[in-house]
């Protein structure tokens, strides 16, 4: 079976902004794969080419589509099922260190269209293809649900996401929880903040501006008590965002790494994290080392320090500096290379948490992967937008699919 076609065009995603969608077409089945684009990105991450034009102030993706045209009929052809060497195709008609000749964007998209178009061709659902061609062991990940939005996200809080996790990984029971809690919040938030809480930043979450970190883990402390304890709590710091002058600008006041991490475990004293994300900017090395060397006890997650790279990721996981990472592929750019990160992650003996970005669009390619895969989470916002719910609602279809 091969390659008869493939096809780029402009759309927008969950911001309103544009994004390149990949039709790729065998004899008889097509795939399409939505590329998602993230604000709070890692200086490392894969290069992601815009116009920077005037059109949509610069970020339309007409180059990236051009430039995918320009290489249509070396792809026409190609066979499929074999992915690494469609992979190390676009890496070498690429050319590039950081993928910025074509784009990541443009390879993330015919990288997972192309798993995709396997899928289809077989009639399996992808996280089946994915689990039989990786041998991996499908599992449902627990659900990272973010209810509070800030950082690049959101005006207002410093902390970019402040999620609430099920302690266990039943979809259809955890999913309702998340709801529920998310209701609740709603409430809570407009009763103190006015109507104007009921606001959501980029991923679905509330947006209450003028409050602090404190207050909404207050909150979410008692709405939990209220639920009994169904949840855990982890935050995404993405400290970089707060970084300036060599320290942390964090709800006005300037902050040290060592000031922060005390905070971080006051935090987890207080409210018991499972984990946070990127607590440290990426270039502060010495901050990461110096909480690996202290006693904590909520999980250290890369995410803009490891850019789904399989060498640093095995490189901070040696270094002791990680317990997890996030996996997104379009930070890397292509499946193959995700999977290489995935295995790295298992073979250091680190978390995988797969997670959306916050510029979305309705592809539910992720929810596959985390299941597929067994990841421990899965990043996806609130349970609320169409780009996000999309993933929710892939994992509760996944649940029906294997019953
Ligand atoms: C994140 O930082 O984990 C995230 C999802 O945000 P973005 O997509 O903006 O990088
Ligand atoms: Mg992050």
């Amino acid at each position: 079976m091969k390659i008869t076609d493939v096809k780029a065009t402009e759309i927008l995603d969950s911001r309103g902004e544009p994004t390149i969608e990949v039709a790729m077409y065998s004899d008889d089945m097509t795939s399409v794969f939505g590329v998602p684009a993230g604000a709070s990105t890692g200086k490392k991450e894969a290069h992601e080419l815009r116009d920077g034009t005037d059109r949509y102030n610069g970020k339309g993706v007409q180059k990236a589509i051009e430039k995918l045209e320009s290489i249509r009929s070396k792809l026409v052809g190609q066979e499929l099922y074999e992915q690494e060497k469609f992979d190390d195709l676009l890496i070498s008609l690429d050319g590039t260190e950081d993928k910025s000749s074509l784009g990541a964007n443009t390879i993330v998209g015919l990288s997972l269209s192309y798993t995709l178009l396997c899928a289809n061709t077989k009639d399996q659902p992808l996280w089946r293809y994915i689990a039989d061609t990786y041998s991996t062991s499908p599992n449902f990940p627990r659900l990272y649900a973010n209810l509070v939005n800030g950082g690049k996200h959101a005006p207002g809080l410093d902390i970019q996401e402040f999620m609430i996790v099920p302690k266990n990984n039943n979809m259809p029971e955890s999913i309702e929880k998340i709801s529920e809690f998310r209701i609740k919040l709603k409430d809570e938030l407009s009763k103190i903040f006015g109507s104007g809480a009921e606001l959501v930043g980029d991923e679905g979450g509330f947006a209450p501006t003028g409050a602090t970190a404190k207050q909404m883990l207050d909150l979410y402390k008692s709405i939990n008590n209220s639920m009994d304890n169904y949840f855990e709590f982890a935050l995404d710091s993405a400290a970089s965002s707060f970084y300036k002058d060599d320290k942390y600008v964090y709800e006005k006041n300037e902050l040290n790494a060592k000031q922060l991490m005390d905070l971080y475990n006051r935090y987890s004293n207080d409210y018991g994290m499972l984990s946070i994300e990127d607590p440290f900017a990426e270039d502060d090395i010495e901050a990461w080392q110096a909480l690996s060397d202290t006693d904590h006890k909520f999980l250290v997650i890369g995410d803009d320090l490891t850019v789904t790279n399989y060498r640093l990721t095995a490189q901070y996981a040696q270094e002791k500096l990680i317990d997890g990472v996030i996996i997104k592929p379009n930070q890397i750019g292509t499946m193959t290379e995700t999977m290489q990160t995935i295995k790295a992650a298992g073979e250091n003996n680190i978390k995988t948490i797969v997670s959306h970005r916050s510029g979305e669009t309705t592809s539910t390619f992720i929810s596959d992967l985390a299941y597929a895969v067994g990841a421990f989470g899965i990043k996806i916002g609130a349970p609320v937008r169409g780009e996000r719910v999309a993933k929710y609602d892939r994992l509760l279809e996944i649940s029906k699919e294997i019953r």
